[in-house]
């Protein structure tokens, strides 16, 4: 059996990380305290979870993260299907449906995810 690959050992690779945004204020529910008194109990802030902030909103942005393959698996099952995964120097681990050779092409990806949301 021979299993061809899409990127090489060592090689640069692009995939799709996740940052997000979010806009907070002061907790309304607990006025900033992280705390709230009922019936003489004081408790964790059920709205904020003691954070003292509560989220107004929050987004994802898609960024372009660049790292080198460490290593690949293929795993073969009964079927003969070929699952092919890279391990990259940073621990993460793609298939190679999600990894690009270019920025370009990663930059596409995040494209067709925004329009998608
Ligand atoms: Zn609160």
């Amino acid at each position: 059996m021979k299993i061809e690959t899409k990127f090489e050992i060592g090689q640069i690779v692009y995939y799709v990380g996740f940052k997000y945004i979010k806009q907070t204020c002061e907790c309304r529910a607990c006025e900033g305290k992280g705390k709230v008194t009922l019936n003489m109990f004081t408790v964790g802030c059920p709205v904020c979870q003691g954070s003292k902030l509560e989220i107004l909103s929050s987004k994802r942005d898609g960024i372009v993260k660049k790292d080198i393959i460490k290593a690949i698996q293929a795993d073969v099952d009964s079927d003969n299907e070929i699952s092919v995964e890279y391990d990259l120097t940073d621990n993460s681990c793609f298939n190679e449906i999600h990894l690009y050779a270019s920025v370009e092409e990663a930059e596409q990806e995040i494209k067709i995810m925004e329009s998608e949301e």
